[in-house]
């Protein structure tokens, strides 16, 4: 077995012992070498270094059996191990409870961890997440750059606000212009996302519809902007395109009407309103979804 570094090696290791409850410990460990030893009286080990013809270390010595008993709390599981586990865990779900991460825990490697650790491991993540994020961001200037040298024709723009913090960015591929003018009806989807992190911001997009009745995305914008913006963009469309023809996405409308009026039967009649496809059909279901909604 080979390993791109002493490093790699030892969190190879590391997850190896914990899953299998191995109180053991590294005398060294760095990029060229590591040398791993279980506690006395149990004589398992594990060393290896780098070999320079393939540049990769391997595992020169080892003795694989264990004879010592299971590790109640493996010294191993520190905060900064359990930040590195969950950190993709914590990307989609930032606010996931200390909680839910001791009791996931508990469940994938039986271990009980305290609520102190559980809290820095979490906090560490969030860290770790953070900086990753910083990086990216950093990266935008030259990515906007790159996208405006491939694609003459597109339209890219990247904004920031005073101390060169991200305010908004807006992508336009030119083949996804020309695509959608050629190839799609002329019928445009506009729709905005709340990102549930803690990033923040509204992803707005614009979708058409393909000659298989897919979806198209045409042009998308990140924006740092406040609920009223969003609420005055219908407007704002409305001004520029009056010709065209707008209606709403029913599942919107259905998702803001649900909160005043619950239940699988309004559900239901709300659907078979808007499936009807001529004026007695229409008329019938409004009367039904009246009577049923009082
Ligand atoms: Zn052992």
């Amino acid at each position: 077995m080979s390993f791109v570094d002493g490093l790699q090696a030892r969190d190879a290791i590391t997850d190896n012992a914990v899953e299998n409850d191995w109180q053991i410990h590294f005398k060294r460990a760095n990029k060229k070498q590591f040398e791993a030893a279980c506690h006395d009286p149990c004589a398992w080990f594990c060393s290896g270094s780098l070999v320079s013809k393939n540049g990769v270390v391997v595992i020169k010595k080892s003795d694989d059996v264990h004879t010592c008993p299971r590790a109640v709390r493996n010294k191993l599981v520190t905060s900064t191990w359990i930040a590195s586990k969950y950190l993709h865990v914590f990307r989609l779900h930032p606010s996931m409870s200390c909680k839910d991460l001791g009791r996931d825990l508990m469940q994938r490697y039986a271990f009980d961890a305290t609520k102190c650790r559980l809290y820095h491991a979490k906090r560490k993540a969030i860290d770790m997440l953070v900086d990753t994020v910083e990086e990216h961001y950093a990266k935008l200037s030259s990515y906007t750059l790159e996208f405006c040298r491939s694609d003459r024709e597109g339209r890219f723009e990247l904004h920031v606000d005073v101390g060169a913090v991200f305010n908004a960015m807006y992508i336009g591929f030119s083949g996804l212009k020309k695509g959608f003018m050629e190839g799609c009806r002329r019928v445009i989807g506009l729709d905005g996302a709340f990102p549930k992190t803690y990033l923040g911001g509204i992803l707005l997009s614009a979708v058409g519809t393909d000659g298989n009745n897919q979806m198209y995305p045409i042009a998308w914008v990140v924006v740092e902007v406040e609920m009223s913006f969003v609420g005055g963009l219908e407007n704002a469309v409305k001004e520029i395109i009056s010709m065209a023809e707008h209606i709403n996405c029913a599942r919107n409308i259905y998702a803001n009407w649900k909160k005043t009026h619950k239940g699988p039967a309004l559900k239901q009649l709300f659907w078979k309103l808007l499936r009807s496809t001529y004026m007695q059909e229409y008329v019938g279901a409004c009367r039904e979804l009246e009577k049923e909604d009082g």
